[in-house]
């Protein structure tokens, strides 16, 4: 295998480097700060865009055992890749899904009293016809309870109604009760101690049935207060910084780097790009790389983003075509960028974050919109 500086040339317009042992240095990182709690995994939307069977596989390997997902389809495709872990959904449960979630052992978050009901019975229904008796046959789930995101989970007065009657949870072995964070990214943000105390409130009301989940990545930083028994992680195992304007603790994980396709010396005033949004004034050089906004790299980017060659920080001049970039390479060494050469475009000296900033983004959407179009290469166990 070539080494990491010299990619395979390959048809691809990019190469896209994804380090597992840095997803796993970054799952240490993450448990190693929980004191009491389990370091679980979210590895939803095909593990924010770098391959999810691969992902759980190394987390696995790292320790994980707790796995989470948004959709049923996300759920099988782990379930297929680790079948002792815990896979749980935040899709939630329905008369329609109950079965898929028990054939593949999903565990759901109920996210309202109709999908209790509605799981409730089918688990009561599928232990009878098994003929099992009270208890054996129940199966999994998390109640979500929403603190204030006013977005999926049960709300006051669901919680209300549930402690009134627990026998709505027939059939069923609550797992953790959770909640999501809305602000955790801002420690300083009073929404994080109300969700928290409207959280345990919720808990006591339930009479403290299950353990408990409501740390996401940032949440994680906000202190033990926050991390009870299981941690829900993203963004930080791929790299993301959970503290906007702290140094990045977290090991990056993504290397972009876009083809240069041609070089082109200008010597006269002329423009770059559909719209002629850019204009060389005098002379200078200009590589045409194969990236596009069709491979995520947004339109946004357009006489924004930048680019490494090397030690040089390039700028990318013109629109964003669906295809392609243009870079302004005039400041560096002739022989450092030529047709075939490479440039980072997601490195360690231009981390996602620093893309998604000046994409006006976060680098959650970075990530999930990395295009199929480039050349995966995982590196795993090569140190
Ligand atoms: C996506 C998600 C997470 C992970 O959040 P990060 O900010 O990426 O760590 C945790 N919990 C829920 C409910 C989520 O939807």
């Amino acid at each position: 295998m070539p080494p990491p500086s010299d990619p395979p040339p390959g048809h691809a317009g990019g190469v896209l480097r994804i380090d597992l042992d840095a997803i796993a240095a970054n799952y240490r990182n993450l448990q190693a700060r929980l004191a009491g709690a389990t370091c679980g995994a979210v590895v939803k939307a095909d593990a924010y865009g770098l391959g999810a069977a691969k992902v759980a596989k190394a987390l696995a390997e790292a320790g994980c055992r707790d796995f989470f997902v948004a959709l049923i389809d996300e759920g099988v495709e782990i379930r297929a890749a680790l079948p002792e872990a815990d896979i749980y959904a935040f899709c939630g449960a329905t008369a329609e899904t109950a079965a898929a979630l028990a054939e593949y052992r999903l565990i759901p978050a109920l996210n309202d009293l109709g999908q209790i009901e509605a799981y409730s019975a089918y688990a009561r229904t599928r232990s009878r016809e098994a003929g099992g008796g009270d208890g054996s046959g129940r199966l999994a789930a998390l109640i979500h309870i929403d603190t204030g995101m006013t977005r999926l989970g049960l709300e006051a007065r669901d919680v209300a109604t549930l402690a009134d009657n627990p026998r709505r949870l027939a059939g069923i072995e609550v797992k953790y009760v959770m909640s999501h964070l809305a602000s955790a990214d801002e420690p300083a943000n009073p929404l994080n101690a109300r969700q928290l105390a409207a959280f345990n409130n919720a808990r006591a009301q339930l009479g403290n049935i299950a353990p408990a989940s409501l740390a996401n990545s940032s949440g994680i930083f906000l202190g033990a207060d926050f991390h009870f028994d299981l941690a829900r992680p993203g963004a930080a195992l791929y790299g993301v910084a959970p503290q906007p304007g702290v140094p990045n603790p977290m090991t990056q994980v993504v290397r972009l780097q876009g083809k240069i396709l041609q070089v082109r010396d200008v010597d006269s005033p002329m423009t770059v790009g559909y719209g002629a949004t850019h204009r060389v004034r005098t002379k200078g050089r200009i590589a045409t790389v194969g990236v596009g906004y069709a491979d995520g790299y947004f339109r946004a980017l357009g006489d924004r983003g930048h680019a490494y060659i090397g030690e040089t920080r390039v700028p990318v001049v013109g629109r964003v075509s669906m295809d392609l970039i243009t870079l302004d390479v005039s400041k560096v060494p002739p022989d450092q960028a030529v047709p075939g050469g490479f440039v980072d475009l997601i490195s360690d000296r231009h981390p996602v974050d620093a893309l998604a900033e000046e994409a006006g983004t976060v680098g959650y959407e970075i990530l999930t919109a990395l295009g199929r179009r480039y050349h995966r290469i995982y590196s795993h166990g090569a140190g």
